[in-house]
């Protein structure tokens, strides 16, 4: 018995729910666990002084390890800032209809 040959699908939209968890880490809890408390911290490099806030494991500067709590005081400079965002071409207020192959 042959085989019944497969549609081909050129056009198929699929709507897509992003709901998802995202691990923070051990770094980031503890920043924004001392938000929770107003307070602000950040950890020290030994190597070049530096304070990255919020705080990382690795100092960008000179990659050592950070590992000293400090907690700063209210002011200081923002040196980077990032946005993003995205613009969907598909009319989501239209409910989903899967192609005809399907039905
Ligand atoms: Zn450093």
């Amino acid at each position: 018995m042959a085989e019944k040959p497969e549609k081909l699908v050129v056009d198929v939209q699929v709507p897509v729910d992003y709901t998802y968890n995202y691990r923070i880490g051990p770094y980031l809890e503890k920043y924004i666990k001392g938000l929770g408390e107003k307070k602000i911290l950040g950890v020290t490099c030994p190597e070049c002084n530096k304070v990255p806030v919020p705080p990382r494991k690795i100092c960008g500067a000179c990659n050592r390890v950070l590992d000293e709590w400090v907690e700063v005081g209210p002011a200081g400079t923002v040196k980077t800032t990032l946005s993003a965002t995205s613009r969907s071409t598909r009319d989501w207020s239209r409910s989903w209809t899967p192609p005809s192959c399907w039905r």
